[in-house]
This record gives C-alpha cells, structure tokens and sequence, in this order.
C-alpha cells in the first residue's frame, strides 16, 4: 500500500505570512488502525461465547422441573464457552507480556529432548490417535533461552499440525542442525495454506478460513505468539505450504549451541 497519510498545519511566520507544515504520520495511522482493528477482534471474540452462555442461561431459567438430565448437555456447551473464553484471554495475556515485558536473563540451556517428548505426548493425546506423531531429537543440541515461552510456542506448531490435519494425517517432528542453524520442524500432511495467505499467517485473529478455525477453537493468536518468542529468541519462523498436501513450519535458530557428549564442551554454533 503506498498511500501516505499527512498531517497538515498552517502556522503565522512573519508579518502577514504562514507557513504550511506538513508531517507523514502513515507509521502512527496504521498502528493506529491496527490498534483499533485488534480491540474490535477482541470484542467479537468475546462476545460470541458470551451470548452463547447468556442464551444458555435464559433457557435453563424458563424450564420448570429441571431434572439432572437436561442440565448433562447445557453444562457441557457451557464449560466449552468457559474454556474458549479462558483460552482467549491466557493468549491475550501471554501475548501482552511477549510484547511489553524484557526477555528473561540470565537464560538457562534447554532440554529440548525432554521439551520436545512432553509437547509430543500432548499432542498425541489431542489427536487421541487420529494421527501418525513421530518425533526425531538431536541430542546434542541446544539453545539458551526461556523454556515456558518456547514451550508454549511449539505447543501452538504442534496444536495447530493436529488441528488443522484430517484423521489418518502423519505429522514429523524434528530437531536437527540445518545450514542455517538449529531448526525444529514440524510438518504436517494437512489442508495446507494457499500461498497469498502466508504473509499474513503471524498476524494476530488472522485465520484462513475464519468459519471453520472458530469452530475448532483456535483462539487466532497462536501463529502471533509463535513469531514473538522466536523473535525473542533471535530465531525466524519459516512456513511452506501446498493445498491439499501440507505445512511445514520451521523454527530456525542461529544461534546455537551444540554439547559433545563424549568430552561435556558446548560448543557454540553460530550462522
Ligand atoms: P488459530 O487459533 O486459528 O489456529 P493461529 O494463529 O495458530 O490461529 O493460526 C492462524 C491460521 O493459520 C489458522 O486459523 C489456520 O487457518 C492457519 N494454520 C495454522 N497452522 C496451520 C497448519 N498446520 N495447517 C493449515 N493451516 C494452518
């Protein structure tokens, strides 16, 4: 977009001259409307569970003889609204302190061995074995930084590879040394994202298919938290995609650091 939006003042200069100033405030204007685009998302997104509970609750107060029976199913829609809701604000939160709050020093040596088996077994447990999850570890390899905030970013790789992949899928992933530095993949055989999306993908409530994704209740902020710890990490996210075959999406870390296990010395790795 190559609009420019200008702010134009006339100020006295002089005698009987003005002078006219004029200021490209394009940057603030669209921070400002991306500011003003993120509460109204926020708004629609809480509003949709709330009227769901709130017609809910009407239901329940006009029915007379209410016995345990007729509570099993709007108790249920009920917790998963309460849930939606809970999951939305913990991303807000998490996300709020990603962007305002400093990275956490000093930064200990990660085990992404053990990271990587416990996100694995969540997903597994996600996908109650609708998909094939299999997970390749290079032992050696390690990265300093915040284990929580890495943690929830390969959580939302992994949820969004069970989420987004039909029963039957396979989904691989890897931790290995690559050209460019340490890179966790995690590739999916799911419906895959069309090209024109990809650009887009990180930025927050931005879904490719808005209908479907609220229907299985991504919050729309996970792609927008993966990007800010890997920026806080100096990693880059890296997505490829085809429709109909699957993503892969790639954390990539040039920073690195890589223990010989026969003598114990880290060895830095730097591209
Ligand atoms: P959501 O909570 O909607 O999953 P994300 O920020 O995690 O939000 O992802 C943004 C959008 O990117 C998703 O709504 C989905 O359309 C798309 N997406 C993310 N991961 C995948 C994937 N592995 N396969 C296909 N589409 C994906």
């Amino acid at each position: 977009d190559s609009r420019r939006t200008l702010e134009i003042r006339i100020v006295p200069y002089g005698q009987d001259q003005q002078l006219l100033l004029a200021r490209d405030i394009s940057e603030l204007h669209r921070l400002e409307t991306m500011r003003q685009d993120f509460v109204a998302n926020i708004s629609h997104e809480l509003r949709t569970p709330l009227t769901v509970l709130r017609g809910m609750s009407e239901q329940l107060s006009e029915m007379d003889d209410l016995g345990p029976e007729d509570l099993e199913r709007p108790l249920v829609l009920m917790e998963q609204q309460i849930e939606r809701m809970t999951r939305l604000v913990d991303d807000l939160l998490l996300l709020s302190r990603l962007e305002t709050e400093a990275p956490s020093t000093p930064r200990s040596l990660i085990n992404f061995n053990d990271m990587l088996e416990d996100l694995v077994e969540e997903a597994r447990a996600m996908s109650s074995g609708a998909h094939v999850i299999t997970l390749t570890v290079d032992h050696g390899l390690t990265v300093a930084g915040d284990e929580e905030e890495l943690r929830s970013a390969f959580s939302n790789l992994l949820g969004n590879a069970v989420k987004y992949t039909e029963s039957g899928g396979r989904i691989d992933v890897r931790w290995f040394e690559a050209a460019g530095g340490a890179c966790l993949t995690v590739a999916d055989t799911g419906r895959g994202i069309p090209l024109h999306h990809l650009p887009r993908l990180t930025e927050r409530f931005y879904r490719v298919d808005s209908g479907r994704a609220s229907r299985n209740g991504g919050t729309g902020l996970g792609l927008a938290i993966v990007k800010h710890v890997l920026s806080r990490h100096s990693a880059r996210l890296e997505v490829t995609s085809e429709v109909g075959e699957g993503s892969t999406f790639s954390a990539i870390f040039p920073v690195y650091e890589r223990l010989d296990e026969a003598s114990g010395v880290m060895k830095t790795g730097q591209h």
